[in-house]
């Protein structure tokens, strides 16, 4: 694969100073870029958490940039905004969340994460009487924060964008889930002013997800918000075999997921489901004479952080019109299913450990020392039949696995278990 800056060269250049004809534009591109593309759509890349693309779902992305529809508002563009309230209807269904809950589709976790948090910050101020709206951060009653340990790295740069800080951390057990005891504790060490809790399904390294219903009775009893950041383990609850994962989910305030993961549409999609519409829209609406405001369901731009907007909702429609309920049940089996196989064929490789309990779609797998470990990842990457990448966890160099594509088979598993394998003897 040739790398940004010779494919940089092929592409810069002066601005050109006249027009070219669209079609020879497109061939450039293609020329430019194609060299340079990585193999993500593969049922062999399990390298960080990257879904592929269903069928159906780049149709309709294809359709939603050729119809070109600003969907920020019911009244202006009522197709695409109908085709992502009924794709909308069916995530909550789905995912197990209340009915009546809000959605917005926005870019991908981090900013839903981002939106379930700013409608926390103004429900727990409001709590308390404050009006942050007017007000904002400044002399406000102090906000606390409480995260687990292993949280990803996106919670604290959502709460960076919101003004609030780092959080305070909360340790974690051995899979990297919230304890249960230590959070007691810390609730019960603060004040009882307002508070949010961000919970985690789906742990990166090792797919663990927090004791999410338990953890919310015990956030709850203190007044404070709940958030859980599912982005890919929150599709657990498509499946009958691994809902349990999720216990007591739906007791929470707020959910970010995203649907480039999982659920395998293209980028950008994401989704922030939020249980008090009012605090949604409290702290993404806006009014303004020049927009036509929807008093029914409310419009898409009042429940996102943008005002123009891209219909990314509607590839999700089309995934779950071509996959059904019983289809996205069985996308999950499979990818828990093919990483738990991916765990077994390389734990029974010479040398090789895995780290984690192989509950959902994640694999920690080391080799001996950190140093092997890491040789054995670029004896992998270099001989190019799977993509694994390399991580630290637990302290350890780890080979990190994550089956998130929809087209990974059997067969897929079983070349990339061989692969490693040459790659631990090598
Ligand atoms: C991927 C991921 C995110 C961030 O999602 P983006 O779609 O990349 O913005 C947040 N939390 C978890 C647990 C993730 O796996």
């Amino acid at each position: 694969m040739a790398d940004a800056d010779t494919l940089l060269a092929k592409l810069s250049g002066p601005l050109p100073e006249a027009p070219a004809d669209p079609a020879e534009v497109i061939d450039m591109l293609a020329d430019g870029v194609e060299p340079g593309l990585m193999a993500m759509p593969s049922g062999r890349f399990f390298g960080w958490v990257i879904g592929g693309t269903l069928p159906a779902a780049l149709g309709a992305d294809w359709l939603t940039g050729a119809w070109d529809q600003n969907s920020g508002m019911r009244f202006a563009t009522p197709g695409t905004v109908a085709a992502e309230e009924a794709a909308a209807a069916w995530v909550l269904e789905l995912l197990g969340l209340p009915e009546r809950a809000d959605v917005g589709f926005v870019t991908g976790a981090t900013m839903a994460n981002f939106t379930g948090l700013a409608a926390a910050r103004h429900q727990v101020l409001t709590n308390v009487g404050w009006d942050l709206e007017r007000h904002g951060l400044n002399g406000s009653p102090p906000l606390r924060v409480l995260v687990g340990d292993e949280r990803h790295i996106t919670v604290d740069l959502a709460l960076r964008y919101l003004g609030l800080g780092a959080p305070e951390v909360v340790a974690s057990d051995d899979q990297g889930r919230i304890r249960l005891d230590d959070l007691g504790e810390a609730l019960d060490a603060g004040s009882n002013g307002p508070t949010i809790l961000c919970l985690q399904a789906g742990n990166l390294h090792s797919g663990a997800f927090d004791p999410i219903g338990a953890a919310v009775e015990l956030a709850h009893r203190r007044g404070a918000w709940v958030h859980v950041d599912g982005a890919f383990g929150l599709w657990a609850a498509a499946s009958s075999r691994h809902r349990d994962l999720l216990d007591g989910h739906a007791t929470a305030d707020s959910w970010a997921t995203d649907a480039h993961k999982t659920l395998n549409v293209p980028y950008d999609c994401g989704v922030v489901v939020v249980a008090h519409p009012e605090a949604l829209r409290a702290a993404m609406g806006s009014q303004a004479s020049y927009l036509v405001h929807d008093e029914g369901p409310g419009d898409p731009l009042a429940k996102v952080p943008e005002l123009s907007r891209r219909a990314r909702g509607v590839p999700v429609w089309a995934a779950l019109r071509s996959l059904g309920r019983t289809g996205v049940e069985d996308l999950v089996d499979r990818l828990v299913r093919h990483a738990q196989s991916l765990a077994t064929g390389i734990g029974a490789i010479e040398g090789a450990e895995i780290l984690n309990d192989v509950v959902f779609t994640q694999v920690c797998a080391a080799f001996g020392t950190d140093e092997r470990t890491r040789a054995v990842t670029q004896r992998l990457l270099a001989d190019g039949t799977a993509w694994m990448s390399g991580s630290r966890w637990c302290d350890r160099d780890v080979l990190r696995v994550s089956v998130s594509n929809w087209s990974t088979d059997d067969a897929d598993v079983a070349r990339s278990v061989d692969a490693v394998r040459r790659a631990a003897a090598g």
